[in-house]
């Protein structure tokens, strides 16, 4: 099959990747012609593991090639993906569909042969169908049909998320357009059994309820990480304890400092907005964004508990600034609002990422940015993990002691034993333990 992605972000690049890499013909497309010239060289621009080498691999083998050409590679395709931004529009908290429906304008007035419209990006109920109809309007003639393929990977494990999906949702009509998006996933479900057809403004809710449902498990853990504080239990096993019940699940059940990231904030605002539009008070979700929305702030005033005294004139080290591991995605991270707290209180901040610094640079003020962790906690009154990458599970706290101020440690992802930390000399906050 031969293919278009429109966006080779996080989500279009992924997709277009794996997509040739078991067979089919793609072309990605982004206006970014700086990220286009440097995927032509066999870079990409975000941090995701394996990716580089995939897309070296399949544009080795002729089957993946990137353009700004997006009427040429639309032309030549019989299945278009759309896989552009949807961030929060700035004001209301509505989707930002501008990128949606500037991409849907130039693919309509480009499509040829009969070609299938899949939108991939996270878009509100209703939107795939108004895609339609502006596209139908924009090119009158043209022969398209339309899918909803709402995308479930996750930054950091996305290629594997993305090669062994647990399902993949497939919103359309008509048999024409399911015999093609049924070709496009055949190897991933040779059986069928992982492809799950339902109608466009199904797949559309199916993914706003399940990024709702998870923001809300972990906003539900981190309450009862708070209460866990108050009666002296440990959220750690009481998560294990419900999560080993197979209705419920282990995962999404990590007490921390509150969910950020590129999907999870934006879409529960705007899902919340959609149904506040159609007069129905979805207030569970409300709640979520509302307790995460404090979270951030309320777990950065453990440093300042951890320490015992005032902020003011402190360096504290931050350890992790991306919203998860494994990604420099930076977008809502939580470390933003947590350094914006502590500085309020007149703190100093150091800070150390692996991956996130460079962006992080740009959306912060007045932050040293370290050139490790050792070099983060110089001098520093307390030590901060907010972002449990693999290297800061294995700290040589011995050494930690004798360069820090302080030995204090508040680790907001409790990747670390108090015991054990505590026979080490350190006071140790974690959460809910
Ligand atoms: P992104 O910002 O990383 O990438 C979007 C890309 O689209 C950019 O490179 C941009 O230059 C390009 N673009 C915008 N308008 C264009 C146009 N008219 N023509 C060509 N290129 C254009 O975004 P992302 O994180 O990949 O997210 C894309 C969509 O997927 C969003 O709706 C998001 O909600 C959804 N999603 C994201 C994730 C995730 O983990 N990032 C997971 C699931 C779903």
């Amino acid at each position: 099959m031969r293919i278009a992605v429109i966006g080779s972000g996080y989500v279009g690049l992924v997709s277009g990747t794996c997509f040739a890499d078991i067979g089919h013909e793609v072309i990605c497309i982004d206006s970014n012609a700086e990220k286009i010239a440097a995927l032509k060289r066999g870079h990409i621009s975000i941090f995701e593991p394996g990716l580089e080498e995939l897309v070296v691999k399949n544009a080795a083998a002729g089957r993946l090639t990137f353009t700004t050409d997006l009427a040429a590679a639309v032309g030549a395709s019989q299945a278009v993906f759309i896989a552009v931004g949807t961030p929060s529009r700035a004001g209301d908290g509505f989707a930002d569909l501008s990128h949606v429906y500037e991409a849907s304008r130039q693919v309509a007035r480009a499509v040829q042969d009969f070609t299938v419209i899949v939108m991939k990006s996270t878009v509100p109920v209703g939107i795939g169908a108004e895609i339609e109809r502006l596209m139908c309007d924009v090119n009158p003639q043209a022969s398209m049909g339309f899918a909803s393929n709402p995308e479930f990977l996750r930054e950091g494990s996305a290629i594997d998320d993305f090669m062994r999906p647990d399902r993949i949702v497939l919103g359309l009509d008509g048999p024409r357009v399911k015999d093609v998006m049924s070709e496009i996933y055949r190897p991933l479900s040779p059986d069928g059994a992982r492809l799950f057809f339902t109608s466009r403004s199904n797949a559309e809710l199916v993914k706003y309820a399940a990024n709702a449902f998870l923001a809300m498990k972990i906003t539900f853990i981190n309450e009862m990480a708070d209460l866990c504080e108050a009666v002296g239990g440990d959220v750690n096993d009481v998560a294990k304890g419900i999560g080993l019940d197979r209705r419920i699940g282990p995962q999404f059940l990590r007490a921390g400092p509150g969910y950020g990231g590129s999907c999870f904030p934006k879409d529960t605002l705007a899902l919340m907005n959609t149904a506040r539009d159609q007069g129905v008070a979805l207030r569970l979700v409300e709640t979520t964004i509302a307790v995460n929305g404090q979270r951030k702030r309320s777990v950065a005033r453990r440093v300042g508990a951890a320490l015992g005294s005032g902020l003011r004139g402190r360096t504290i080290a931050i350890l992790g600034l991306t919203f998860k591991p494994d990604t420099d995605d930076m977008r809502d991270a939580p470390s933003l609002d947590i350094i914006r707290y502590l500085q309020d209180q007149g703190a100093n901040i150091r800070a150390y990422d692996p991956e996130g610094m460079e962006t992080a640079r740009k959306l912060t003020d007045h932050v040293t940015f370290a050139e490790n962790a050792y070099d983060a906690a110089e001098g520093a009154s307390a030590l901060v993990i907010v972002t449990e990458w693999e290297a800061f599970r294995n700290l040589d706290f011995a050494k930690l002691k004798t360069i820090m101020a302080d030995p204090v440690l508040v680790d907001l992802r409790n990747i670390h034993d108090p015991g054990t930390l505590r026979g080490q000399g350190f006071r140790y906050a974690g959460v809910g333990r």
